[in-house]
């Protein structure tokens, strides 16, 4: 007999996807424990992660679920009233702009936009709170063991599991133990990542702005508070960068135009270099890769986190429900099911924003000129528009029990 401890499932990634998936699991009476090397500690104020997650509505309905929201997230959270693209690339229809208002779909925001640092530690709290076992460690790796796998952790041993759930990132060792793999490639471009201050109101409405090298993305915040993602080239970024707070702060009140107003203390700057991944297939061999394991897209549309709390979701109603019917929670039927629920999702999105983002890098104007063109289609064209609101939010199939409406 086998002295390795044992479990239904071992989610693999302490980040918010496997934090999640965590504790949907646990809350199903699934035997679960994660493994992962740190957990998120909270960095004081300019130190922190600069990143929030504009949380469209089917991901807060999963917050309620679990009871973070609005209990520990909607202090910190700003809605999301309205959603703005406004073509500033130079080109033919520089200034094409459109403006989607959330009552045009329901008495609802969009969604709410929350600092990522504190939706991890909300995360984390509760999964500490929940029947889950945790172990501090990096995992290697998990072979097939008869009915089930083995996970192989750096030091803490190995564990035995019917299932994995991998959401150890964008280079998880996991997928490729499970012989996955996967089609990788670079933007030239960095995501420079912060948070500011300005005197003018945003009135609830985040804003695209589609430039020669990238979108510029402001995300409010509560008290006239934002969030930035600007996308830049490398060298661009390496200059803005460099530039103190205050020289920061005056080159993002030129390109906003004013628009916010007076730009100041701005803080937590951070780079990030922007890539896509996508896995070929998102589950084989008794583990289902969620999150960053899976897939990697730009900010862009704030999708990223969006799709992989719908992974995790996923694949918790699908080993739940096998569970629940006494059936093999690892068998190749429920891996299948879950790849191909979760590709209809990822994939047209992925391709979307690629589409979207290496327009705006190109160098020929056509592209750029078509690209506001289709804007104004969007604006004008009333079921064209609604489709487009609607598909930004979350798919209109497939989504996860627990984040319908
Ligand atoms: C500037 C910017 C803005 C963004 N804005 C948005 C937004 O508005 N909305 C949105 O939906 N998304 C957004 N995103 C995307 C979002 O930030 C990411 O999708 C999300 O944070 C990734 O979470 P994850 O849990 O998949 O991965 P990670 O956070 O990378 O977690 C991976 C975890 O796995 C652990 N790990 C790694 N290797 C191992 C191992 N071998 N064994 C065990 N554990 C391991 C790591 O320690 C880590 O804890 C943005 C991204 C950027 C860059």
């Amino acid at each position: 007999m086998s002295d390795l401890k044992e479990y239904d499932v071992v989610v693999v990634g302490g980040g918010p996807a496997g934090l999640s998936a965590a504790c949907l699991l646990a809350e199903q009476n699934l035997s679960t424990a994660i493994v992962s090397p740190f957990y998120p500690k909270q960095a004081p104020q300019g130190k922190r992660d600069p990143r929030t997650i504009a949380m469209m509505q089917p991901s807060v309905r999963l917050m309620e679920h679990m009871g973070l929201w609005p209990k520990a997230l909607k202090d910190v959270s700003s809605p999301l009233n309205h959603l703005r693209l406004v073509d500033d690339s130079g080109n033919l229809f520089n200034g094409t702009e459109v403006l989607f208002n959330c009552e045009e779909l329901s008495d609802q925001p969009f969604g709410w936009n929350m600092p990522l640092p504190d939706l991890s530690q909300a995360l984390l709290a509760l999964a500490r709170n929940s029947k889950i076992d945790f172990y501090e460690d990096e995992a290697l790796g998990a072979p097939l063991k008869n009915d089930g796998v083995e996970l192989q952790m750096a030091n803490l041993g190995n564990l035995k599991a019917k299932v994995i759930v991998a959401a150890d990132g964008r280079a998880s060792n996991l997928r490729k133990s499970a012989g996955i793999g996967m089609a990788e490639w670079f933007y030239d471009q960095v995501a420079i990542g912060a948070v500011f201050s300005h005197s003018g109101p945003h009135n609830d409405t985040s804003t695209e702005c589609h430039k020669q090298d990238g979108p510029l993305t402001t995300v409010p915040m509560p008290d006239n508070h934002s969030s930035l993602v600007w996308m830049v080239r490398p060298e661009r970024g390496k200059e803005l960068m460099a530039l103190t707070d205050k020289e920061f702060a005056g080159e993002l009140q030129l390109e906003l135009h004013g628009e916010l107003g007076i730009i100041s203390d701005v803080i937590n700057r951070k780079s990030f270099p922007m890539q896509g991944l996508n896995a070929m297939r998102y589950a084989r061999n008794r583990v289902i890769l969620i999150g960053e394991a899976a897939h990697v897209v730009p900010p862009i549309g704030a999708q990223g986190l969006n799709m992989s709390l719908r992974d995790g979701a996923m694949a918790a109603e699908l080993i739940g429900d096998a569970h629940a019917f006494g059936d093999d929670i690892g068998a190749d039927k429920l891996l299948t099911k879950y790849d191909t629920a979760r590709r209809r999702d990822v994939w047209p999105r992925q391709k979307i924003i690629d589409l979207m983002n290496r327009s705006l890098l190109s160098s020929l104007p056509i592209v750029h000129d078509a690209r506001a063109f289709g804007l104004n289609l969007v604006n004008r064209i009333a079921p064209l528009r609604s489709k487009v609101m609607r598909e930004g939010i979350s798919p209109t199939e497939n989504l996860p029990r627990i984040m319908q409406g």
